[in-house]
């Protein structure tokens, strides 16, 4: 399993009680295919994506990221997790204004202690796999919403992840380019063979998505199989 998600319960302190964000969640993503995560706003989609990126640790449950079970490891033995196996997107692509695309890609590598020819290679071939071959030395400012976006998924690729983390990446984009990006990363996680969870208000998410869960209230529920092959 790339991605298992054991039985998790998390909560918040809310006032003099607990708000409790996931109630005993279990998924288990299989390395190359798309699982769907839709639901209410504060539902607690979010914050499962951060229980399996390893940002926040759950009151209770196990988290297997790559084979590798994140309860026990130290703090920089789970940073390194983080950063090796686990690719994140969010709806805000945060690129640092300064840096062209290629070097968004690069720095990925550069924390990783990584600094060599083949880091560059890389960086081209990953922009180059999300449309973006002649865009290399542009800096953000120099590129559309959805180019951005694209950016920031090669750049979640960077370190050859095997689990990519997504979070609502089509809010800010209009329905055509939504739509590109969904595909986009349909493409990736079969090529790439990511572990992908893919948190959504876009129904078009749905023709993408090997799977597709609900959330409400803190719980997860199946909510069909697409009909995508
Ligand atoms: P979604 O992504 O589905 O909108 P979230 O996971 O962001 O839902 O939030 C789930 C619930 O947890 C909401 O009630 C939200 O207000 C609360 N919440 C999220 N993050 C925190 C936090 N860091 N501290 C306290 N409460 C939080
Ligand atoms: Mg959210």
């Amino acid at each position: 399993m790339t991605l298992l998600l054991d039985d998790i319960t998390l909560t918040y302190p809310d006032g003099e009680g607990r708000l409790t964000a996931l109630d005993r969640v279990s998924l288990d993503v299989p390395a190359g295919r798309l699982t769907a995560v839709v639901g209410p706003s504060g539902s607690g989609k979010s914050s499962l994506l951060a229980v399996a990126a390893t940002l926040v640790t759950p009151d209770s449950g196990r988290v297997i990221v790559d084979g590798s079970e994140v309860r026990g490891l130290s703090r920089a033995d789970a940073a390194r997790l983080r950063r090796r196996a686990v690719g994140i997107v969010f709806q805000q692509p945060n690129l640092l204004p300064s840096l062209t695309a290629e070097e968004q890609l690069q720095v990925m590598a550069h924390l990783d202690g990584r600094r060599n020819r083949h880091v560059r290679e890389r960086a081209r071939e990953l922009l180059d796999a999300v449309g973006l071959a002649g865009q290399a030395h542009r800096r953000p400012h120099q590129l559309s919403g959805g180019q951005r976006q694209r950016v920031n998924i090669a750049r979640a690729l960077m370190n050859e992840p095997r689990v990519l983390l997504v979070d609502e990446p089509t809010s800010a984009l209009d329905h055509e380019r939504g739509a590109a990006v969904l595909a986009l990363l349909g493409e990736l996680t079969r090529e790439r063979s990511t572990a992908t969870v893919l948190v959504t208000h876009d129904r078009g998410a749905l023709g993408v998505a090997d799977r597709v869960v609900e959330m409400v209230d803190g719980r997860l529920a199946e909510a069909g199989v697409s009909s995508a092959p």
